[in-house]
């Protein structure tokens, strides 16, 4: 049976560009999001889903098993940035960095749980992306905070899945070229998102006995915490 391949936040960007590499690789994808037009055909599936709904997400990996009968790799990559300043008075709404913790924190927590019965009947792999300012700090920015919880996450799955055949990697990119960038930094150097998505299919394609803890990419003479 041809092995299958699940990414969240596929409608544009990092996710968008990974989503078609794993096609070319030769798996059967599922590209989800909030804004995906459900529509599936024998390769390719464009799948409506919440990551900050444990409800959307559970309902997903269901659907996704029982019409391609398995998933091989779960690519946790939904993820927002909004504008969370400690000392100035602008920036976004307390709502906002609630969303942003959930949707970056919760979301791929959920992927991870709703994922894990379909990923231990196959040996599967999770990846997250995580972020380089997940390794370091950007000054005022609790989005940094966030991507370090995943790498904190992780570790705390592999911990529990060492002995399962289930693998679990983090990319952790610098500053890649999609809508999420800030204004601020369109002029720094930057990441083609089909980078982050060759780091990902590199980690999943090695051999069981290898595990592919942590990728960090940055494009060259990028700080890397940035
Ligand atoms: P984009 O804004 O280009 O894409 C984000 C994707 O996530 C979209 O497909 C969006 O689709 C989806 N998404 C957002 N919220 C949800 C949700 N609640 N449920 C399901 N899908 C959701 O961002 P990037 O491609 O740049 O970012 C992808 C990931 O990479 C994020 O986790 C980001 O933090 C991380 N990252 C980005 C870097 C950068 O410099 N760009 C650097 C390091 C890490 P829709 O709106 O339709 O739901």
């Amino acid at each position: 049976m041809e092995h299958v391949f699940v990414v969240t936040g596929a409608s544009r960007g990092i996710g968008a560009a990974t989503a078609s590499l794993a096609a070319q690789a030769g798996y059967r994808v599922v590209r989800a999001s909030r804004s995906a037009e459900e529509s599936v055909g024998d390769r390719g599936w464009d799948a409506r889903c919440d990551v900050s709904s444990w409800d959307s997400v559970q309902d997903l990996m269901s659907r996704v098993e029982s019409r391609w009968g398995r998933i091989d790799v779960v690519y946790a990559n939904a993820g927002i940035s909004v504008d969370t300043s400690f000392v100035s008075s602008s920036g976004a709404e307390p709502s906002e960095w609630t969303d942003m913790v959930v949707t970056n924190v919760c979301g791929p927590a959920f992927t991870a749980r709703a994922a894990m019965p379909a990923l231990l009947r196959s040996g599967g792999h999770l990846v997250l992306t995580g972020s380089a300012a997940g390794r370091g700090v950007r000054p005022g920015n609790l989005y940094s905070a966030t991507k370090w919880a995943i790498t904190g996450l992780a570790q705390a799955i592999r911990a529990e899945a060492v002995g399962t055949g289930v693998r679990v990697t983090v990319v952790q990119p610098g500053l890649v070229d999609t809508d999420a960038i800030p204004a601020s930094r369109v002029d720094d150097p930057k990441l083609e998102p089909e980078d982050v998505g060759r780091a990902v299919l590199y980690a999943v394609s090695q051999p069981s006995t290898v595990d592919v803890n942590e990728i960090l990419i940055r494009p060259t003479g990028q700080a890397a915490h940035r």
